[in-house]
């Protein structure tokens, strides 16, 4: 066993003096010293999307939210990780996003051996090659080193790293240039940046799909504490870069005899037992996400599909009586009618069981952009109703040869590799369409 291990250590989440060593070559044995490790909430887990629950009221963390530097930034060698202490560290005040106010007080990494795996959550029962955590305290408390062991003391927002990047990521080339210059490689090491750089610099382009559960800390003391937030996107870095972490990063001190690269540093999974993993729905607004070259609003589109039956829907009337008088019937032609809640259309209709996916505009320019959701059950109308669509709609100017409006939908397109979500019938709620 490394000397590291048998000299009182500092936990290196919670700072805390601990009489007791624990180490990632004796996992098992965590809750000898540590009760808490042996508890119903532990983390990490095994995130799988298609049991994770949507939860509409879940927000969209913008990445606004993480673009102001901290005041200063010391990267250190922990003997566990390399972890980057921040100094006034941004703040999260959302409660859509987080339960309380939460500042970022450091961040740190899990990574693998070379040609291993060595993230701590999974998804899908897929381990990357590594997970970045920045770890946020309640401001009700003083620091972190309080909170930690309050049940509501802690967030950890996760990301997975994955090393298949074909270029240097020069957000993490910074973060990591201190090993690049043999600062921080060994035990107890440290580097302050001489410039800070906010977080934002180094998040995946996109963070709208994020996964919650409550959890723990991943290493002793384990105190179930953590309200975790797991993207699912990672951030990408190049082959060499994975290689800096796994190959340059020593447990031991400078100048020791027998050096040994810090790899595996992650926790395995942990069972669930009577927890629920939620989702966020994407569609909590109109959220921006930004891509590597263009910029584009995020649209939610809900569709409702449409049936005939025999009796007239009067809220559809207010539609069909306009074509009936010669309204809107021609291409360009518009009608302004008078504003009716949308809920008029929608009698008899069903809102509460609905399907969820990403998708596109379904007609040219076919843009990525859209948070599908589609009801179970139809709008009713009347074959009346519906013969005036089919009848009265035409798609040459006025004045023209009369030609039919007719079959305005798009084929079915490949699913590929999309998940179709639909609504946990013990959490239905209503879409409200008043306004
Ligand atoms: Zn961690």
């Amino acid at each position: 066993m490394n000397a590291l291990f048998l000299a009182v250590v500092l936990s290196f989440l919670t700072g805390s003096t601990l009489g007791a060593t624990w180490s990632y070559d004796d996992i098992p044995s965590w809750a000898t010293n540590y009760p808490a490790c042996a508890g119903d909430l532990q983390s990490p887990i095994n995130i799988v999307s298609d049991d994770a629950v949507v939860d509409a009221d879940l927000g969209n963390f913008k990445h606004a939210l993480f673009d102001r530097p901290p005041q200063s930034m010391l990267l250190k060698n922990t003997g566990y990780t390399l972890q980057v202490d921040l100094t006034n560290g941004y703040i999260i005040n959302d409660s859509s996003l987080l339960p309380g106010q939460f500042k970022a007080a450091q961040f740190h990494f899990h990574w693998a051996a070379p040609n291993a795996a060595g993230s701590e959550h999974l998804f899908n029962g897929n381990q990357y090659w590594g997970e970045l955590h920045i770890v946020h305290y309640n401001t009700k408390y003083p620091d972190l080193g309080t909170a930690a062991s309050e049940p509501d003391g802690l967030a950890v927002l996760g990301f997975f790293m994955a090393d298949d990047y074909p270029q240097d990521n020069t957000a993490v080339e910074r973060i990591i240039q201190p090993l690049v210059d043999d600062q921080v490689n060994y035990y107890k090491e440290n580097a302050t940046y001489s410039a800070t750089f906010s977080m934002e610099t180094f998040l995946p382009n996109n963070i709208s799909v994020y996964y919650r559960y409550q959890g723990s800390l991943t290493n002793p003391p384990c105190y179930e504490s953590v309200v975790w937030t797991v993207f699912s996107k990672p951030i990408r870095i190049s082959r060499r870069q994975a290689n800096i972490f796994e190959t340059m990063v020593f447990e031991n001190a400078r100048g020791a005899n027998d050096t040994v690269p810090i790899n595996n540093n992650y926790r395995p999974v942990q069972p669930l037992n009577y927890r629920t993993v939620t989702r966020s729905s994407y569609c909590s607004g109109t959220g921006s996400f930004s891509m590597p070259t263009f910029h584009f609003t995020a649209l939610c589109a809900t569709v409702v599909g449409l049936i005939t039956v025999p009796f007239k829907n009067s809220g559809f009337d207010k539609i069909t009586e306009e074509l009936s008088d010669g309204n809107a019937k021609y291409e360009g032609e518009s009608v302004e009618i008078s504003p009716f809640p949308i809920n008029d259309l929608l009698q008899w209709t069903f809102l509460k069981s609905y399907y969820r996916y990403l998708g596109s505009l379904t007609t040219p320019p076919c843009y990525e952009s859209v948070t599908w959701t589609v009801f179970e059950d139809p709008i009713y109308i009347s074959r009346s109703q519906a013969r005036v669509f089919e009848e009265m709609v035409y798609e040459n100017e006025r004045g023209h040869h009369h030609e039919h409006l007719y079959n305005n939908y798009r084929p079915v397109q490949p699913l590929n590799g999309r998940t179709v979500y639909t609504i946990d019938s013990s959490r239905l709620y209503n879409f409200d369409y008043d306004d």
